[in-house]
């Protein structure tokens, strides 16, 4: 299988794709097609446990890694590091709806579910051309990315992390969990800015010549854990395959019957999983793209005109506050059927008016499988608490807000396909968001009696991963303006 540029035709193979990260031109890696997987393979799938489908999904795209190699990836990002094993277990929370938990690894979000295995196919990579290079991961974070990217590569050989964090724009356990990571590798820094400025300065930086050079200088090269990387998109493929298997084994479905996706949406990332996911052969009929008041994407499925002109909003719901969504570029490329020109042409139009119009027939394509919506902080805030009220089931500010356009979606097409809803960080990342949705009580002031306060109210456990981090170190301090970013990782690097 090779790989192509979202903006001009290449052709690289995975391991090639994976180690850049991204095009030199800016653009992003696509398969070339999409492979099938058909009804008796999904019918042995469901059969089998997670790692096994994540290496059959795993081996149709990385055709190039033997079957040893990807065996040795998938069992090392997934044998011990998830609750009872499980990475993507489904909840039934009634209403013909399941709640795909994404939650269950060591950082608690969905982010976990790529970034442990990224770091074995990068390595893997690295090694097939038998350089000793040193890839140098630079990570934007809008608060979950970059703890899970730090927990996936610290003190991985031949690798160095740097992620760069808004310093307002995450929860405090979020910066908690980075601010105390440690390791010999690492680096992290918060920027006086949103994810926005941290992901855009990021973006610049990797396809910066002088940079470039800067770092071939030394035997290292830049690559990228954010979903950019094509690396953290298969293995999130993997978990809506994996539901369909779920699904058919315990008879919800049968056999080709389709269901529909309800994702909390920020880069795109997520959602277009679950797209190629469909491609594959995944019976998805609906994908509800669901944000905050950061509703950019709202607009534009509703519209065909994404205009990031306007204003930023700081929410309960940090991971989606984004306004640039990066994976969308993959998404028109399909709808355009392969058109770099035309991609690359949209994507000229957003770096320098902020705003583009796709064409007709992509807005009607989009618009038939597509259904956005977005809603505010109190409205999120009235789906944790009803979710909690009617079914006794705790989630978090994210995730509400998918259970909230899920409802929307409902009602105003009648459409009452039963509903998979990734759901995409424990609620105890944001404890104080959910708490204020459950209760009037005033809330303590330390983050750890926050934690004990919700557990008590929900008689749920305190996840251990965020309990551990109660005395550890503050090693991170810096914080530094978005336009010195350049400096401050040449800095970290000499
Ligand atoms: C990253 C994140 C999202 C958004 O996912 P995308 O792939 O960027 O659309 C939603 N919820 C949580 C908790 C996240 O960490």
């Amino acid at each position: 299988m090779f790989f192509t540029g979202t903006r001009s035709k290449t052709a690289v193979n995975s391991a090639q794709a994976i180690a850049a990260g991204i095009a030199a031109d800016g653009g992003l890696f696509v398969p070339e097609s999409f492979p099938r997987i058909t009804s008796e393979e999904f019918a042995q799938l469901a059969q089998a446990d997670y790692r096994t489908r994540a290496e059959k999904v795993l081996s149709l795209y990385l055709t190039d890694y033997s079957p040893e190699e990807l065996r040795h990836c998938v069992d090392g990002a997934y044998c011990g590091t998830f609750d009872n094993d499980q990475p993507a277990p489904l909840a039934d929370i009634g209403e013909n709806r399941r709640m795909l938990e994404l939650w269950h690894g060591p950082t608690c979000a969905f982010k976990d579910l790529a970034l442990q295995i990224l770091p074995y196919l990068l390595t893997t990579a690295l090694n097939k051309d038998a350089s000793e290079r040193t890839a140098v991961i630079l990570v934007a974070t809008s608060g979950d990315t970059g703890k899970a990217a730090l927990a996936g590569f610290a003190d991985v050989k031949n690798t160095r992390i740097i992620v760069f964090y808004p310093r307002d724009g995450v929860s405090d356990m979020q910066k908690l969990q980075m601010t105390t990571q440690k390791g010999n590798n690492v680096t992290v820094c918060a920027i006086e800015g949103n994810f926005d400025d941290a992901q855009s300065g990021v973006k610049a930086i990797f396809t910066d010549a002088e940079m470039r050079a800067f770092l071939a200088d030394k035997g290292m090269e830049f690559s990228s854990a954010n979903s950019i990387n094509f690396g953290r998109l298969v293995p999130q493929i993997v978990y809506y395959v994996s539901a369909y298997c779920d699904l058919l084994k315990d008879g919800s479905i049968a056999s080709g019957e389709q269901f529909n996706v309800v994702v909390p949406t920020g880069n795109f990332g997520n959602i277009l999983a679950a797209v190629y996911a469909k491609q594959m052969g995944v019976p998805i009929k609906k994908f509800i793209c669901a944000s905050n008041e950061n509703n950019v994407l709202t607009d534009f499925i509703r519209t065909g005109i994404y205009d990031r002109n306007r204003q930023f909003h700081t929410t309960e719901s940090p991971s989606m506050d984004i306004l640039i969504s990066s994976n969308l570029e993959r998404y028109l490329y399909l709808l355009s059927g392969g058109d770099a020109g035309l991609t690359a042409g949209f994507m000229d139009d957003l770096k320098t008016s902020g705003k583009y119009e796709i064409t007709a027939e992509m807005k009607s394509q989009m618009q038939a499988e597509f259904f956005g919506g977005c809603c505010d902080d109190a409205a999120g805030r009235a789906a944790i608490a009803k979710i909690f009220r009617e079914r006794n089931y705790l989630c978090d500010t994210h995730t509400a807000v998918a259970l909230a356009v899920c409802d929307e979606y409902r009602k105003s097409s009648g459409d009452e396909t039963l509903c998979v809803i990734a759901s995409t960080a424990s609620p105890y990342k944001f404890a104080p968001a959910v708490l204020k949705a459950l209760t009037d009580e005033p809330l303590p002031a330390d983050d750890f009696a926050k934690l004990e306060m919700l557990s008590g109210i929900s008689g749920t456990p305190i996840p251990a991963a965020l309990a551990a981090l109660r005395g550890e170190n503050v090693r991170h301090k810096s914080c530094i303006a978005k336009e010195i970013m350049a400096e401050f990782i040449k800095n970290s690097l000499a």
